[in-house]
């Protein structure tokens, strides 16, 4: 459609109607927006005809690239039977055979699917869940929630709730339910006798020992912490955790919102470490991009705890108008079935090294703190002095100036504060990793070299 409007007249009204998620409008209006009109592979196009690699995978979603034949035709073959119809009592043909599948992939003991339509809801529906399990069976004191410093769960006040983003919820703070912070652990930036992930465990043990009987679940994102800027966990750390959660009695929660359907190189980052959660949210990745869809799986156990008699009151009260879409749900199972013959999750694994090389010399740069990885999340986080790891001041907006060169030389993507991501889609092959990389790295030395002039 956008053939018939001009760029002109569209950035204009992209100006005067729409408000836009996480960003300052006032900073939005003085530029020219950019306006996707296509995809192609990995590739956006442009009103004007410019491609762009999707780097960030349209924000951590695409897995096998844009306008996928197979992924088309699922949802335009759904779409000639029915669009939409409710889970509420009753049930649709793709929402059953997706759940059938999610279970066959998941962690063993994941047995039930319970959809929503973004990770918010996925994670929303995970607390609601865990709390009401102990109601449920009676332990009425467990009430509360551990998180982990600086963790994102999503914008939904639930979620948000367990969130530890200072500059994302703080303001709301007064709305929100107190959980326990437990620090996640960041070696790069990591003081003390004890190693980073020693302190984490200590501190979850301490916290268990003292507060068990209060606390309903700990909520992670395992292996990878996304949003607050790609810090990966030291190996075995998660296990342990999972480990001592289980031992005092509190049900673990993975977001594998970010993490999921073959991301970090395994099907979902908790199988680096054979970790089966209680609950288990995904979104993001599950529909390889396409369609808002989300999930949040359990094990029987908690599920037998809402499973009574109608007197008892023991219901799951949650749902949402587009629960189970059925056009979301087909295009999941493409999804999936398009992971499994194309090998995507073993092919992340394997290119995952190649991009570990490309990525080594960024680490020389003057201002690359450190580079990190884990499949296909990297974050690359820049300071201004490299000896002392001095961040750089947040409104020298170093990762948004970065990106944006980025953007001019033809690659998309996000910064989290001073961490710069590289978040292809999991299709992409080697050599456009080396294209992007090559265009990641001349956009850091440019825009790194022109602060530091600036600031002597
Ligand atoms: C993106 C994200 C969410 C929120 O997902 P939405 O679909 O944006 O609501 C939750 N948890 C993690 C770890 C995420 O990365």
């Amino acid at each position: 459609m956008s053939h018939t409007h001009t760029y002109e007249e569209l950035a204009r009204k992209n100006k005067q109607y729409l408000w836009h998620p996480f960003t300052q409008m006032k900073d939005y209006v003085a530029e020219d927006p950019l306006i996707i009109a296509r995809g192609e592979g990995i590739k956006l196009i442009d009103v004007n005809g410019k491609a762009y690699y999707d780097g960030f995978s349209s924000v951590w979603l695409n897995v096998h690239g844009h306008n996928v034949p197979e992924l088309n035709r699922a949802i335009v073959e759904q779409l000639e039977q029915v669009a939409h119809s409710t889970l509420l009592g009753m049930a649709n043909v793709p929402s059953i055979l997706l759940a059938e599948q999610l279970v066959r992939i998941a962690p063993d003991g994941l047995t039930k699917v319970f959809y929503s339509d973004s990770g918010a809801t996925a994670v929303e529906i995970a607390l609601k869940m865990a709390f009401q399990y102990w109601q449920n069976i009676g332990v009425t004191g467990k009430r509360s929630f551990i998180t982990m410093n600086n963790a994102y769960h999503g914008d939904t006040i639930g979620a948000v709730s367990v969130g530890a983003i200072p500059l994302y919820h703080e303001v709301y703070r007064p709305l929100l339910f107190s959980s326990y912070t437990i620090p996640y652990p960041y070696p790069y930036r990591h003081e003390g006798e004890r190693s980073a992930a020693e302190e984490t465990l200590a501190c979850l043990e301490r916290l268990l020992d003292e507060k068990a009987d209060e606390i309903a679940a700990l909520i992670v994102e395992p292996i990878v912490q996304g949003a607050s800027g790609m810090i990966i966990m030291p190996d075995g750390c998660l296990k342990q955790m999972a480990d001592m959660a289980r031992a005092y009695g509190v049900l673990l929660i993975a977001d594998e919102v970010a993490t999921g359907f073959g991301r970090t190189g395994r099907m979902f980052a908790c199988e680096h470490e054979g970790v089966t959660p209680d609950i288990m949210a995904v979104a993001k990745g599950i529909t390889g991009g396409y369609l808002p869809v989300a999930a949040t799986l359990t094990t029987d156990r908690v599920y037998d705890a809402f499973y009574a008699d109608y007197e008892e009151q023991k219901t799951f009260f949650h749902g949402h108008s587009y629960t189970g879409n059925p056009l979301g749900c087909a295009v999941a199972l493409a999804n999936l079935r398009l992971l499994e013959e194309r090998r995507i999750v073993e092919g992340v694994a394997e290119k995952s090294r190649r991009l570990a090389k490309l990525l080594a010399p960024l680490s020389d740069f003057a201002h690359v703190g450190e580079v990190r990885q884990k499949g296909f999340m990297v974050g690359i986080e820049l300071v201004r002095d490299k000896q002392t790891k001095e961040p750089y001041h947040w409104d020298e907006r170093i990762g948004v100036r970065v990106c944006r060169r980025a953007r001019e030389n033809g690659l998309l993507t996000r910064p989290l504060g001073n961490v710069v991501v590289l978040i292809p889609p999991l299709v992409s092959t080697e050599d456009e990793l080396a294209e992007m990389v090559g265009i990641l790295a001349e956009s850091i030395e440019d825009v790194t070299a022109a602060a530091a002039v600036k600031g002597a």
